[in-house]
């Protein structure tokens, strides 16, 4: 279980992040909604590690995530950062090694997740020849294929199709059904109103709502939720 108590973020005198909490148990999904600049990056900045937190707590199953806990965090980072002249397979195959499986294991799992996000391609294809939704898809694979326990998504709708987005929504849900608490960022509402079981929105670093879908609904009387609101 993630456990986010109260975590503040500033940059100099600009403030990116304030006194943010939710918790994410397994099986469940949280989308981070908001519009650009909210903090959402920051956020899973702080989570990963890769940025102190200025006040706050961060814990997993009780205990502060450290470098351990890193291991087991399924990360797809806004900016997408593949080796182009690597093939596909010797891509997957170093971040499944990166994240403590063997070779011969991440080469056997692949054809079913190539399968799974109708990745167009022979596993020998360089990314560099790859689509750009293709790449996106090999990116994420790199972030599933170790079956993370912990899965944190920014922006991953972002430049998909419509069908391509499905198959993504259909991954995220195999994920979920296999215990991962997942967290993803996103500009697009039906996405996160499809997905989550709870939302945090952020407005310039604060939190201006928080609660399931249907408690959010329900708060506003409607149906639809909107980037907008409150
Ligand atoms: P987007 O949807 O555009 O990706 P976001 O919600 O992910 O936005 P963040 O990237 O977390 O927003 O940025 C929050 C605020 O912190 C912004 O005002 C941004 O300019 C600022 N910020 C983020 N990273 C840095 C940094 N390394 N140095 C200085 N300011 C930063």
């Amino acid at each position: 279980m993630l456990e986010v108590h109260g975590i503040t973020k500033h940059f100099g005198d600009q403030l990116a992040v304030a006194d943010e909490s939710f918790t994410i148990h397994p099986g469940e999904i949280m989308g981070l909604i908001g519009q650009n600049g909210a903090g959402k990056t920051t956020t899973f900045r702080m989570i990963l590690g890769f940025l102190r937190t200025d006040a706050g707590q961060i814990l997993w199953d009780g205990q502060p995530v450290g470098k351990m806990n890193r291991d087991l965090i399924g990360y797809l980072p806004e900016e997408r950062g593949l080796y182009p002249k690597l093939s596909i397979e010797e891509q997957v195959a170093f971040f499944g090694q990166l994240h403590g499986m063997r070779k011969k294991d991440v080469l056997d799992a692949l054809p079913e997740w190539l399968e799974r996000f109708d990745v167009k391609g022979k596993r020998t294809d360089k990314l560099k020849d790859l689509s750009k939704g293709n790449q996106q898809k090999i990116q994420l694979i790199c972030a599933l294929i170790f079956q993370p326990k912990l899965l944190i998504l920014d922006e991953p709708f972002s430049g998909l199709d419509p069908v391509n987005a499905s198959l993504l929504e259909q991954g995220i849900q195999l994920m979920k059904k296999q215990g991962a608490a997942i967290i993803f960022s996103s500009h697009d509402m039906s996405n996160v109103e499809a997905l989550s079981d709870h939302l945090v929105m952020l407005k310039n670093g604060e939190t201006v709502l928080s609660g399931t879908v249907d408690d959010i609904r329900n708060q506003f009387g409607r149906t639809r939720i909107y980037l907008q609101d409150p």
